[in-house]
């Protein structure tokens, strides 16, 4: 039985990248740091019905000792560094704590697998965000780097630090540098499930307006669901390898607004409303990916539309708010 180690366990992509996982025959550990809300931190493993089935271990990505402690004990075969201040926007008022958890923590898990499990295959998050004031107008694995936030910065170094330790120390490490991809279990701050539970709540008549920042901004969106799949497929090859993981389509908020209105049938424009203060110090206007690599060196595509994905983030959503009403 092949034994996983995730770090961010509890977010959006480590509880459908566990459920993979564990469908597939591995043993999973997950990483979880000391919360005052242990009660509701594994609340997306519960949605997707997993929370059972994996084993936590204490520890955080900012204690080298605690990740050190969790290479000795587990011994994994693939490390899954998903652990992330993840959030573009907070990245600003917080830099420092991304600096030090996005970019330093992807340091201290490599640093933990070098000195405790060397053998083990090592998964490094890295995002489409790292393009920012994109320098290609689609972008590849080749494509320079021109990071727009204290967050895109700090993947920027992580993501250098993941092919430094391959190149130093022979580890099995790659980067999946993965566009925007959401689900039911997004964190409600990230546009599309602020969109999706606006929607909600404005059909079932909790409120009449969603209020959004720049809605001109593109952005790739895929479902976590198929791109957990491609990061476990990374760390099945031989040759450990950077991958761009996307849909080839780019679509505008306001667009993938207009989809998650029109499915509950009502109209944009009488809820939509602009909200200067959502605006960002410097914004990243258009991501658009091309996957020519992981398609033929991984034989990975995406299987769920943007419109599929909506939609079923609609209607999650739509329970979720009627289970609070009663
Ligand atoms: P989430 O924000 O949903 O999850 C982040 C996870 O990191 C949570 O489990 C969180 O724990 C954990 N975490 C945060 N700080 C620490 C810490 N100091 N020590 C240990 N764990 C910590 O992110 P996603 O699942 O959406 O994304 C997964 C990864 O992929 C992230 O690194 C993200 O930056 C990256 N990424 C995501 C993309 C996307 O579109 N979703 C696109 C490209 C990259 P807690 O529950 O306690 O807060
Ligand atoms: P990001 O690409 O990782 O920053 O993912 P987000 O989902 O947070 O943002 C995607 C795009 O939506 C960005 O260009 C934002 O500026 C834009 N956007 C517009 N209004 C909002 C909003 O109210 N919340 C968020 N999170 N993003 C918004």
């Amino acid at each position: 039985m092949k034994r996983a180690l995730i770090t961010g366990v509890t977010g959006q992509d480590g509880a459908y990248l566990a459920a993979l996982l564990l469908e597939k025959g591995y043993e999973v550990f997950g990483l979880v740091r000391r919360s005052s809300s242990a009660d509701v931190i594994d609340a997306k493993l519960r949605w997707l019905g997993v929370h059972n089935d994996v084993r936590f271990v204490d520890g955080n990505l900012l204690d080298l000792s605690s990740l050190i402690r969790a290479m000795r004990d587990i011994k994994p075969d693939e490390v899954y560094n998903l652990a992330a201040q993840s959030f573009v926007k907070s990245s600003w008022m917080q830099p420092i704590l991304t600096g030090q958890v996005t970019g330093l923590g992807a340091v201290n898990v490599l640093e933990a697998v070098r000195l405790d499990a060397p053998q083990a295959r090592f998964y490094q998050a890295s995002s489409s965000e790292m393009y920012g004031l994109i320098q290609e107008p689609v972008q590849s694995e080749t494509t320079p780097f021109y990071p727009r936030s204290p967050y895109a910065v700090a993947k920027v170094y992580a993501h250098g630090m993941t092919v430094n330790y391959r190149e130093s120390f022979g580890l099995h490490a790659s980067n999946g540098i993965l566009f925007n991809h959401e689900s039911p279990v997004r964190g409600i701050e990230f546009v599309t499930r602020k969109v999706t539970d606006g929607v909600a709540r404005i059909k079932l008549g909790l409120q009449t307006e969603l209020r959004l920042g720049n809605i001109d901004a593109k952005r790739d969106w895929g479902h976590s669901k198929d791109y957990v799949r491609a990061m476990w497929m990374m760390l099945q090859q031989d040759k450990p390898e950077d991958y761009v993981i996307a849909t080839g389509r780019t679509t505008t908020v306001r667009d993938m607004c207009r989809i998650a209105f029109a499915h509950v049938d009502l109209n944009i424009d009488d809820h939509l409303v602009i909200d200067p203060d959502l605006f960002r110090p410097a914004e990243v206007d258009v991501l658009l990916g091309n996957p020519a690599k992981a398609r033929s060196k991984l034989g990975w595509e995406p299987t769920i539309t943007l419109e599929q994905l909506i939609q079923e983030m609609v209607e999650a959503d739509l329970r979720r708010v009627r289970q609070q009403i009663g």
